[in-house]
């Protein structure tokens, strides 16, 4: 069976996918009773229609997840590795479905889908080492030179947690929160995008089938008005990781803000890539190409300003221009295809106002993708050069496959173009000198920065950035932290204190 039909067979009724909420265990419909329809972006077909969850499904999924609390936070961390790797296990399973429901909702080539759904598996496969680990390092002895007490610090669960995620990496940014969250013993409300609700349905299928307790994960499909915001209002969800725009990021602040909820957020970008005269110049093209069409530019970390030392500029524009014309753009399942549609008609008419305000604001254009005939998101890749510093362009996350190129004469410069943003999520540096690229690295206000390399990102790392991308860290340990409280216990030490030495509180 190709991709195509596989993914198209998921979704027949007698299919795998199920397109209902899943509640407490059950697959359930909407208390809204209605319906929403997902898109495929390269035909413009409705290929399904899944539950559109409201503000009563939403307090009956918390409230699963907080019954199912006392039970999950008490399991060991032995326990919830093998259940993490049982999900890892049913992911690796149903790959090929997976990769390819992505290709027909997201719209990515399925080469890049398959990565992705091999992401989950290692995330899912690390926080199950984490979890392992937890029973050594969940609770610790911290030593108080001259005290008659001793005190214990120990990293408990932060309760019952909301994930909202986006629709560019509908699995790999679920999988970021959803693994660490239940490896720290956390239950939880997930709500994927309403643009990109089916990957993470199946998913769904798979956690059931892996033996976590009903309640523990719980996956309501549904807007961000009708699911998000009252997910974020909850006092019932002690913390809200989010990963989406920084507009509707600063809303779930404020709104977490009500009940004093700890939030996580992973926003959005305006990442440079900085590209010095002494780089090998086939090497600085390639990560160009990768870092601003990879997903068709749909990335929080696409680094779509490019500064070039300016006596390569010339050479370097012509050999992205070369390699821009020769992309092919079209269905992600089609042989040979290296880049999708956008994944909404929002995000695609978004995206052709940019490129029209481009050319309006002085840039130069040096080549505008056409859309291929015919249906679908298409957009082809975008360069221009030369872009005013003032300009929307330059400015504002695109989140489409337009790179913005400006030349500089010094390092200094360089850094400083690239730190003139409200964001900071991640930078790639490109030059011939190590030492000069970790000088300016350390430079550089973003959270990941890399150095002659692609975009790799390995779960034992860590994920986010300064400034307006983020707040908190994904990823590594870090990630496990973000979904635990942390406790100290005081006690008198082995012989009991003849008078308390402070009888104060913190
Ligand atoms: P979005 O902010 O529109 O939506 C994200 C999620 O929030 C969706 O599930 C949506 O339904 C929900 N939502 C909408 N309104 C809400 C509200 N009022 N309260 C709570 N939830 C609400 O973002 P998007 O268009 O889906 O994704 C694109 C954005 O995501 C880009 O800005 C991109 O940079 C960012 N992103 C960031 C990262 C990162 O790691 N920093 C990763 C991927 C995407």
């Amino acid at each position: 069976m190709n991709a195509e039909t596989l993914a198209r067979a998921a979704l027949e009724p007698s299919g795998s996918l199920r397109t209902q909420l899943y509640i407490d265990g059950c697959w359930c419909a909407a208390e809204t009773r209605r319906r929403l329809p997902v898109v495929n972006p390269s035909t413009e077909q409705i290929i399904a229609e899944v539950e559109a969850a409201g503000p009563d499904d939403v307090d009956c999924a918390v409230r699963a997840a907080a019954r199912a609390l006392p039970a999950w936070k008490r399991t060991t961390g032995t326990a919830r590795a093998s259940v993490l790797r049982a999900i890892a296990h049913g992911v690796e399973a149903r790959r090929a479905c997976l990769a390819s429901l992505q290709s027909l909702n997201n719209g990515k080539p399925l080469a890049e889908a398959q990565i992705d759904v091999d992401d989950v598996v290692a995330t899912f496969n690390y926080y199950a080492e984490l979890a392992e680990q937890l029973a050594q390092t969940g609770a610790s002895g911290v030593a108080i030179p001259s005290s008659a007490y001793q005190a214990q610090i120990r990293r408990e669960p932060a309760g019952v947690v909301a994930l909202i995620v986006p629709w560019n990496f509908p699995m790999v940014t679920t999988a970021w929160k959803l693994a660490p969250a239940l490896a720290a013993g956390c239950t939880v409300v997930l709500k994927p995008s309403e643009v990109t609700p089916l990957p993470e349905l199946e998913l769904a299928a798979i956690i059931e089938q892996a033996g976590v307790p009903r309640g523990v994960v719980n996956v309501l499909t549904g807007t961000g008005t009708e699911v998000g915001a009252p997910l974020a209002a909850h006092p019932l969800v002690a913390k809200v990781s989010f990963t989406g725009s920084t507009a509707v990021g600063t809303q779930v602040m404020k709104t977490a803000a009500d009940t004093i909820k700890g939030v996580g957020l992973e926003l959005g970008g305006k990442s440079s890539i900085i590209v010095f005269a002494d780089a090998d110049l086939e090497l600085a093209a390639d990560l160009v190409m990768a870092g601003g069409f990879f997903n068709a530019g749909q990335m929080c970390s696409a680094t779509s300003r490019v500064l070039v030392e300016r006596s390569v500029q010339a050479e370097l524009v012509a050999r992205l221009a070369d390699r821009a014309t020769r992309t092919v753009v079209g269905d992600p399942f089609t042989a040979g295809v290296q880049m999708g549609p956008l994944t909404n008609r929002t995000q695609y008419e978004r995206v052709k106002r940019f490129i029209e305000r481009g050319k309006a604001d002085g840039a130069r254009l040096v080549i505008e993708g056409e859309a291929p005939a015919g249906p679908g998101y298409f957009v082809k890749p975008t360069i221009f050069v030369d872009v005013p510093v003032d300009s929307v362009l330059w400015r504002e996350e695109i989140f489409g496959p337009v790179l913005c190129v400006r030349s500089f004469d010094t390092d200094e410069a360089a850094v400083c173009a690239a730190n003139d943003t409200e964001f900071g999520l991640v930078a790639t540096i490109v030059t011939g000198d190590a030492e000069r690229g970790k000088k300016i690295a350390g430079e550089l206000e973003a959270g990941v920065v890399w150095i002659n390399a692609p975009q790799l990102i390995f779960p034992q790392t860590s994920w986010g950035g300064y400034k307006r991308s983020s707040v908190g860290r994904e990823l590594g340990p870090f990630g496990l932290a973000a979904f635990q409280e942390i406790k100290q216990i005081l006690m008198p030490a082995a012989e009991p204190p003849r008078a308390a030495q402070n009888s104060g509180g913190a």
